[in-house]
Order: structure tokens, then C-alpha cells, then sequence
């Protein structure tokens, strides 16, 4: 999926379940964590065409798996963080969760374990940058103006008014 479409899901579901602004925005970063990921670790490599081969080696690896980012959001959830850390880190592996479930729509899924890429998992409905992904994103943009513009009206009163955790 590209980075928009990952970006826009976030932020709606981040928006449907009434995460604070802050939350919202960590999600919408999260949501391409998982490949800015990816692409640092590929930048480990010394020349161009090596960074290429690494990322097309490693893309959609451990980075993928949904249990650490459940294991994170969970653990936001449950350790007696402050307010504004509770936020920033809940919405990161919201986003990041929100990323690696989108990605298993697409052919080349996800991986069922962290550190195998053998077995992988994906519904198969629509391909990175194909015409489905862009109907599936419009969908997305349609349901967000549908169901939640009165939610992104109330959040963005929330930072008007300096309310952000
Ligand atoms: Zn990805």
C-alpha cells in the first residue's frame, strides 16, 4: 500500500476511536513507520544497488509482524506512562498495527512470524499503487467524510484550544 493510503486509514480509525490529537498524529506517523523502517535498515548497505537488494531482502520482514506492534500498544495501554507519552506511544503502535493490517490486503501479505519469511498471510484484494488500492483509498475518503468529519471538526477544536493529549 502506498504511504498515503496507509495515512488516511490511520488517521480515521484513529479518529473513530477518539484518540487525542497527539494520538491521531502519532498514528498518521506510525502508519509508515514500518517501512521508514525497512528503508533505514536497507540504507545499512554501501552502495545504491545494494540498499535496493537489502530492502527487496528484508521489505515486509519482522517489520510486518503485527505482534510487536500489538505487544507496544498494549504495553502503552497498560504502564502508568504521563498523559502525553500515553498518547505519542498508544498512537505510534496504533499506526504501525493500522499499517501491517493494510498491507495483508495486498499479494505479498505479511509474515505469521516475526522472524521467518516462510508462511506468510494476505487476503490478496488489491495491489500497491493499482487502480483497487486508489478505489479502496477514495472508499476510505468517502467513509471518513461520511462518519467522521463531526469527529475531525472536534478535534481540531481540541487544538484550537490547546487540549492535544
Ligand atoms: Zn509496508
Amino acid at each position: 500500500m502506498k504511504w498515503i493510503t496507509h495515512q488516511t486509514a490511520a488517521v480515521g480509525a484513529a479518529l473513530a476511536l477518539h484518540l487525542p490529537p497527539v494520538g491521531v498524529a502519532a498514528a498518521c506517523l506510525g502508519a509508515v513507520v514500518p517501512d521508514m523502517l525497512d528503508q533505514r535498515v536497507a540504507r545499512l548497505a554501501p552502495t545504491p544497488s545494494g540498499r535496493q537488494r537489502m530492502f527487496n531482502r528484508i521489505h515486509r520482514g519482522t517489520t510486518h509482524w503485527f505482534g510487536w506492534w500489538l505487544a507496544l500498544f498494549l504495553a502503552a495501554l497498560a504502564l502508568p506512562l504521563a498523559p502525553p507519552a500515553k498518547a505519542l506511544l498508544s498512537g505510534l503502535a496504533f499506526g504501525g498495527l493500522s499499517h501491517v493490517l493494510l498491507d495483508m490486503l495486498t499479494p505479498q501479505g505479511v509474515p505469521w512470524h516475526p522472524f521467518s519469511r516462510k508462511g506468510r498471510f494476505s487476503f490478496k484484494l488489491c495491489t500497491t499503487g493499482s487502480i483497487g488500492e486508489y478505489c479502496f483509498l477514495a472508499l476510505l475518503l468517502a467513509a471518513i467524510w461520511f462518519f467522521l468529519r463531526y469527529d475531525a471538526l472536534a478535534l481540531l477544536r481540541r487544538v484550537a484550544d490547546g487540549r492535544v493529549f
